[in-house]
């Protein structure tokens, strides 16, 4: 059993991850350290032992690993003090505000042995999943346009998340998610980027972006993440060369549109659009295609604890490795600098 100590008993600390864990056979929650005491009050009511210090929590020998689920900023000092204590780390995304700093923290991994492994939890998502799925294997032949977007109308949410030196903002929170799905279902380096952040609400962080990618092998992707939408635009479109499709969101409505048959370009019924006819965007004819529902993916791999017990008990190979990781945090460091 790996006994496991959270740092910053926050929202992501205390709920999250202590239900993820609950679920595992190998691992376990026992106690806690957070800067506010009344986090540390909340987890003491939860029956975890706290630590008046963060020395307290790394010298107690009966903690395997830490999760570190603090604001971003302090995560790369955290990690580099866990591992050096003899812990293993799990940590928040983004793992790091640079790729400076989580070479910094890969250099302590690899010279204390600790395993320093990152909660890119998104990866078991079910929309992406079936999304990655079909990348793989083809259903509507091969994707060349991936569409990827989170649309809220609630702004930034709570404090640090506003703040620069936090690593607030809207690219370091959804756009980590948004991106390491699609750099870790796309198998061709990133060949080209361009972004605009949106600052609609006046904070000193993005609330939101747009970013274009071109990939080496010519897939082409539009990743947006959006707080001022009060109308949400679909969570996934994509097209591939036989067929188009759409999800609208996490509960995984959408369809699924495939070309069956030939396309009688010399025959199309014009419909009337505004004042005009158009054939060019006359529906897809019904014996020329088939409607298909959004069928929901088998995860093929473990969860993400489960996988790192493997890691840290069996030498696994991690899920989430520490290059993607990287790859993850240059791109959005690309993002920053193109869209200035
Ligand atoms: P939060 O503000 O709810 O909680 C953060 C907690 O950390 C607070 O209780 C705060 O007092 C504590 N803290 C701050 N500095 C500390 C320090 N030096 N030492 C110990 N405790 C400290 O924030 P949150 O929403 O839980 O986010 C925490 C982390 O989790 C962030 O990195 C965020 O990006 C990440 N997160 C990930 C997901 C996901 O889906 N993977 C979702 C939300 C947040």
């Amino acid at each position: 059993m790996l006994n496991i100590g959270i740092i910053g008993y926050g929202g992501m600390g205390s709920y999250h991850h202590r239900e993820l864990i609950k679920k595992e056979d190998g691992v376990q929650v026992v106690g806690a350290y957070d800067i506010k005491k009344e986090r540390l009050d909340a987890a003491k009511n939860a029956g975890l032992t706290i630590y008046e210090s963060l020395s307290d929590l790394l010298s107690d020998k009966t903690i395997d690993a830490v999760l570190i689920a603090t604001p971003n900023d302090v995560h790369k000092e955290l990690a580099i003090q866990a591992m050096t204590s003899g812990k293993h780390v799990i940590c928040e995304k983004p793992a790091m505000m640079s790729t400076e700093e989580l070479d910094d923290v890969i250099l302590v991994s690899n010279e204390t042995g600790q395993v320093f492994m990152v909660h890119q939890n998104r990866r078991w998502d079910n929309d992406f999943l079936i999304i990655q799925d079909m990348y793989q294997k083809k259903p509507i032949g091969e994707l060349f346009q991936i569409e990827s977007r989170v649309h809220g109308a609630n702004g930034i949410p709570g404090d640090w998340r506003h703040l620069e030196k936090h690593g607030g903002g809207m690219l370091l929170d959804w756009g980590v998610h948004l991106l390491d799905q699609l750099l870790f279902m796309v198998d061709s380096p990133v060949k080209e980027v361009s972004a605009d952040l949106s600052y609609v609400l006046g904070d000193e962080v993005d609330d939101g972006f747009i970013a274009y990618i071109t990939f080496e092998n010519g897939v082409k992707a539009l990743v947006e993440v959006g707080t001022t939408n009060f109308v949400k635009l679909p969570r996934w479109y994509v097209k591939g060369l036989e067929g188009t499709a759409v999800i609208d969101d996490w509960d995984l409505s959408g369809r699924i549109v495939k070309q069956t048959g030939e396309i009688d370009h010399h025959n199309l019924v014009p419909i009337k659009a505004g004042q005009g006819l158009t054939k060019t965007m006359s529906p897809p004819s019904e014996d020329a295609t088939t409607t298909l529902p959004i069928v929901e993916a088998a995860a093929e791999y473990d969860g993400f604890y489960k996988n790192f017990y493997d890691v840290v008990v069996n030498h696994a190979t991690p899920i989430v490795k520490n290059e993607e990781v990287r790859n993850v945090l240059a791109l959005i460091e690309n993002i920053f600098e193109v869209s200035k």
